[in-house]
């Protein structure tokens, strides 16, 4: 794969107790930078800003009112993409900053322009795209208007616009499972997926952890609009993201959507 989108669940950035986990971080900012010099088209996708937010603000738990989560995400976001520079700047690269909407895909004018942004710094040979939905301007009641609804199928959306070859997923879990492994010891790890079937859709069911907010559902979501677009998606545990290089060197890792 020669352009790779990769996203990474809040799950894998916060810890439990809002705190941005630095070395999952660095290793990311290691990975992005050595396929970027070895000449791959890479772009971030990145959740964890409520969850960043409610570290730097001392938050025990994710406010209620969506203007206040509007609030504490556009803090977070400062905090993580800070994070992500330093990180970067390690391997002389550094991060771009695109917080997008859906209007991206609605609106042909929002459209043209983030392609050509995409275009200009994808061109670049320093620099990293990272994503985030812009949460200030999203508003969650009017969800099917405005949101895309969730990081999961933003990167989806994303890996459509770029054409890139391959959507890694990280998050905090091996792969999709017939059944949620935290309530079900026997759950299996399905390997490969070519289609979404109804039992498939059932085995997601329910939501996540404490911050990250789709859980499975959002990511067959994101899977299914993958497969629609003749794309593949990878779902792998970013808990040592130097499982990118496996996931590119073609090992059997996560669950395969193909
Ligand atoms: P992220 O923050 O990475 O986006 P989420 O917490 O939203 O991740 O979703 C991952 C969680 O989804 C897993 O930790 C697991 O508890 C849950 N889950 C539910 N059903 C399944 C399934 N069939 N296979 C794997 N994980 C599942």
């Amino acid at each position: 794969a020669d352009r790779i989108v990769i996203k990474v669940g809040t799950s894998t950035l916060i810890h439990q107790n809002s705190k941005v986990r630095l070395s999952v971080i660095d290793k990311l900012a290691h990975v992005l930078s050595t396929l970027k010099k070895d000449g791959k088209d890479v772009v971030l996708v990145s959740s964890g800003a409520i969850g960043a937010g409610m570290g730097v603000l001392h938050l025990g738990k994710r406010p209620v009112k969506i203007s206040q989560q509007q609030a504490v995400s556009s803090i977070g976001q400062a905090e993580l993409i800070q994070i992500y520079n330093e990180a970067l700047h390690k391997y002389n690269m550094c991060a771009a900053q695109m917080l997008i909407t859906k209007d991206v895909i609605d609106y042909p004018e929002s459209h043209t322009n983030v392609m050509n942004s995409f275009q200009e710094l994808l061109a670049m040979d320093n620099t990293i795209p990272i994503v985030n939905e812009n949460d200030a301007v999203t508003v969650s009641e009017m969800d099917h208007l405005t949101k895309f609804g969730d990081n999961d199928q933003l990167s989806a959306i994303v890996t459509n616009l770029i054409d890139a070859d391959l959507l890694i997923m990280l998050s905090d879990i091996d792969g999709f499972y017939n059944a949620n492994p935290l309530k079900n010891p026997n759950a299996r790890l399905i390997s490969q997926i070519d289609h979404i079937t109804p039992n498939i859709i059932t085995a997601a069911g329910g939501h996540g952890t404490k911050f990250g907010t789709g859980g499975m559902t959002t990511k067959l979501k994101a899977a299914e609009r993958i497969l629609k677009h003749h794309q593949q998606m990878v779902l792998a545990n970013g808990k040592d993201p130097e499982i990118i290089f496996n996931i590119l060197s073609g090992d059997p890792i996560g669950t395969l959507f193909t």
